[in-house]
């Protein structure tokens, strides 16, 4: 080996390291600052309400049976008019999601006839015990925007007998 070939591959490196000090940085300052996810990132989980307040999950449990990892757990109660979570005859009364075993598949979201779980945009899913992985009901429901959409509510007599809305294409 002659003694160019190292110089030039020392000049070289020296010339890699000196280029980068005046590239972009790829670092960000998280948590101050929070790169975008991308449009199909799989995050945390959110139960869904429609515009008027009541919630989308009708207690079915499909999720649960679509779940590979067992990881959702759901218990179904009778709605009321009086008492009226969601449309239809019954709302998930407890509904938990293991997140030490969630696999982010998205299983449950496909499985669901009212697209009331979605995996939404949040990854801040740390945690320092194992009870404070299973997310509940009231963790995972997508916040009111007002004191009359809170849940349940008295609605009027026979207006939500649909668990699931009529479907205006059915090709969507
Ligand atoms: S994302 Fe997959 S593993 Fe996680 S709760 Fe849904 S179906 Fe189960
Ligand atoms: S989230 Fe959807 S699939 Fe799961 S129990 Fe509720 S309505 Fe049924």
């Amino acid at each position: 080996m002659s003694v160019v070939e190292p110089v030039v591959e020392l000049g070289r490196g020296l010339w890699r390291t000196f280029s980068s000090m005046f590239e972009k940085p790829v670092t960000i300052q998280y948590p101050e600052q929070k790169r975008p996810v991308r449009p199909r990132f799989r995050g945390r989980h959110v139960l869904k309400r429609y515009e008027n307040g009541l919630e989308k999950c009708i207690g079915c449990a499909l999720c649960a049976a679509a779940c590979p990892a067992d990881a959702i757990f759901v218990e179904a109660s009778e709605n009321t008019d009086e008492q009226r979570f969601s449309p239809g005859e019954r709302y998930a009364s407890t509904y938990e999601i293991n997140m030490l075993r969630c696999i982010f598949c998205g299983y449950c979201e496909d499985a669901c006839p009212t697209e009331a779980i979605v995996l939404g945009d949040n990854y801040e899913l740390s945690f320092t015990d194992r009870r404070q992985a299973i997310y509940t009901r009231e963790m995972l429901l997508e916040p009111v925007s007002s004191e009359d959409k809170i849940t349940p509510q008295q609605t009027p007599k026979g207006a939500y007998t649909r668990s699931v809305p009529e479907m205006k294409n059915p090709q969507d």
